[in-house]
């Protein structure tokens, strides 16, 4: 599908987003040149309404966006593009033009991946790794039997604790196992558009 310019009065609104961690990251505005060097570039150029002229995001800065994937809306007059940041993407210095309050488990994934491929002394997440596969594990367990515990005993705070310590050593673990929580999500994602077939085969208890 195509754009419809006419509609959007010439300029596409467009919403960039980080495709790894879901972060809302800017808002511009592409004319049907802008949009045409991003396919072409597979980087993102906009149309700058206040220096009336077409700009590729980062041509200063350097902190260039290149698309991953894209999306129009259900009417083709706004274009939301999931990009891998090189840089800041706020010209203001933060991550993000509305703020950097955002985060989830793909956010803390990336940082366990940075404290083990840089570790850091005093890091207790480079300190895991370093112990290695059967501390990680033991962990793993450890805070498996936590979460128990805290659900038999109708702890809500202390099942949000335990659950928080037990994803974050999960992610400890894939990531020493070299797997990818995107590749979990993927899974995930299949798995969801089977889980009606499964339904009718009664097999849903062996998940
Ligand atoms: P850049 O495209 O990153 O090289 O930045 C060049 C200029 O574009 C900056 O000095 C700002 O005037 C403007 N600019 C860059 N990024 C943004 C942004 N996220 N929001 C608004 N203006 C921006
Ligand atoms: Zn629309
Ligand atoms: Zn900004
Ligand atoms: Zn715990």
């Amino acid at each position: 599908m195509r754009p419809n310019f006419d509609k959007a009065d010439g300029l596409l609104s467009v919403i960039l987003q980080d495709s790894s961690t879901g972060q809302v990251l800017m808002n511009g505005f592409m004319n049907e040149e802008a949009y045409e060097k991003t396919l072409q570039d597979n980087v993102v150029w906009f149309y700058s309404r206040s220096k009336e002229r077409l700009w590729k995001k980062g041509e200063t800065s350097g902190h260039i966006q290149i698309v991953k994937s894209m999306a129009l809306d259900c009417d083709a007059d706004a274009l939301l593009i999931q990009v891998d940041p090189q840089g800041p993407t706020c010209h203001l210095g933060t991550q993000s033009c509305f703020g950097d309050d955002h985060f989830n488990l793909q956010t803390l994934s990336k940082i366990v991946d940075q404290k083990v491929d840089y570790p850091q002394e005093g890091s207790y997440t480079s300190y895991l790794t370093e112990e290695g596969l059967d501390k990680i594990l033991k962990k793993c367990g450890e805070e498996m039997t936590e979460v128990v515990i805290a659900a038999k005993n109708n702890d809500r705070q202390e099942l949000v604790n335990e659950t928080s310590d037990l994803f974050y050593h999960m992610l400890v673990l894939l990531k020493q196992q070299d797997v990818s929580l995107k590749e979990v999500e993927d899974n995930l994602e299949i798995r969801h558009g089977q889980n009606l077939s499964y339904k009718v085969r009664g097999n849903i208890e062996e998940w």
